[in-house]
């Protein structure tokens, strides 16, 4: 156990060295992204989006097939006060909430899935 919490701390470490705090309060990753939005990291030999590890890491498991959503629409952040947990369904209706939906954007075939069961 305390060889792996170490591992963690420096894991830690590393990921804060990576993270920008911005005034707005969010924790900006900027290391490497994936599909240009989302910030990827790699922890125990497995991909990570940095803000669902967050989650994990800050709230608890994530329920299998839900997403973490942002309250800020920074996708990069992974300031655990910022995420909440969301289907698909949620996601997409809050984007279209805050103005932000732009399917070229998401250019993700889910989340048109998830569209056409909504309306
Ligand atoms: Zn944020």
């Amino acid at each position: 156990m305390v060889g792996q919490k170490r591992t963690l701390m420096q894991f830690l470490e590393y990921l804060q060295k990576q993270v920008v705090c911005i005034p707005y309060g969010c924790w900006i990753w900027t290391g490497t992204v994936n599909n240009g939005y989302y910030g990827k990291i790699k922890f125990k030999r497995k991909d990570w989006m940095f803000h669902r590890f967050m989650y994990e890491l800050c709230i608890g498991p994530i329920p299998e097939g839900m997403l973490v959503c942002h309250t800020c629409d920074i996708e990069r952040c992974g300031n655990p006060e910022h995420l909440f947990l969301g289907t698909h369904k949620d996601n997409t209706q809050d984007a279209i909430n805050k103005g932000r939906f732009d399917p070229r954007r998401l250019g993700n075939l889910q989340i048109y899935k998830a569209m056409l069961k909504v309306h």
